[in-house]
């Protein structure tokens, strides 16, 4: 078949045409599937961490991406030397879960500052709730929390008079069985990191309202601290029961600091703040990473509840 220059150039015409659409038609399609993988990274990225902040919806997605990890902030309202807000251990144990949240994503609790305080009933602003609701409390938190789907909870605790609390409460689950792990962050003390915050305190005592923690509010609402003021209360152990040797008393921490100050928080900086707030959500982060890829605590806690059942059969 000859072909005409005329149907030639119709035919190239034509063709060019095509080719032209076809690229087209490939670079709509290009666009329209980067656009779609871009929305739906945007809304993997969008995903809130705070429990209060997410839909119902989104709560589904959140319980996935976090593998089912939750942490719960526990802190208290109590007075914090002259200079520091009743909320100071609360402000503290959420900073360090959030910005752990941010680098290895998992949901943070609300706020929770129910728990053991009875040693500040004697200041203004402490609520010192009964040991049956903050044990109930706390309970029914973690039930409520499995329940919809976080199997692994992790305890980041900001106020010293819950430790001994929450380190009974922890091996009481073992009293029933759990379908969930319940783990209390330890910050480790042995670290460099460690040895760096020493080297920028200028003070060496203290444990409350301290120069340590004055700096953390400093460094998260310094409109918060008084600084002024921080002086105008003595924070030293009056050592009120040294002449009573080898005893263990509820009153030793009035005895010691009826004040509610504990060191001096006149000297505190915002970079000593951010050191320590920095360090310990990395062991955080570290600790929910670990969480998430191991099932040890879970296996070994369901051999335990299985040999707990039925001590003289197991043993046999
Ligand atoms: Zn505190």
């Amino acid at each position: 078949m000859v072909l005409t220059p005329g149907f030639c150039k119709f035919d190239l015409q034509t063709l060019t045409k095509l080719i032209v659409m076809q690229k087209l038609i490939l670079l709509i399609l290009v666009l329209f599937l980067h656009s779609v993988v871009q929305a739906q990274n945007s809304t993997t990225q969008s995903l809130p961490f705070r429990y209060e902040e997410l839909t119902a919806p989104d709560f589904v997605k959140a319980v996935q991406k976090s593998e089912g990890v939750c942490l719960l902030p526990i802190g208290i309202l109590e007075k914090h030397g002259p200079h520091l807000p009743l909320g100071t251990d609360i402000l503290g144990c959420r900073q360090v879960s959030t910005q752990a949240a941010e680098k290895e994503y998992c949901v943070v609790f609300p706020m929770y500052y129910f728990g053991q305080i009875n040693e500040a009933r004697h200041q203004p602003g402490t609520i010192a709730y009964s040991n049956e609701i903050i044990w109930n409390l706390l309970q029914e938190t973690c039930n409520e929390l499995s329940r919809n789907g976080f199997k692994k909870i992790i305890i980041v605790n900001g106020h010293g008079g819950n430790n001994d609390f929450l380190h009974y409460f922890c091996m009481s689950q073992l009293h029933s069985m759990k379908d969930y792990s319940l783990v209390l962050f330890q910050v480790s003390e042995d670290s460099t990191m460690m040895k760096k915050i020493k080297s920028m305190r200028k003070t060496t005592e203290g444990g409350h309202a301290d120069e340590v923690e004055t700096a953390t509010i400093l460094s998260i609402r310094p409109d918060l601290v008084k600084m002024d003021l921080a002086a105008t209360q003595s924070g030293a152990n009056q050592e009120r029961l040294e002449g009573i040797p080898f005893q263990y008393t509820g009153i030793w921490w009035y005895a010691r600091y009826p004040n509610h100050y504990a060191g001096d928080g006149s000297k505190s900086t915002v970079e000593l703040g951010k050191t320590v707030l920095a360090f310990r959500a990395d062991q955080l982060v570290k600790l929910i990473q670990t969480v998430k890829n191991s099932n040890k605590i879970e296996e070994l806690q369901n051999q335990f509840y299985m040999e707990a059942a039925d001590p003289l059969k197991t043993k046999q």
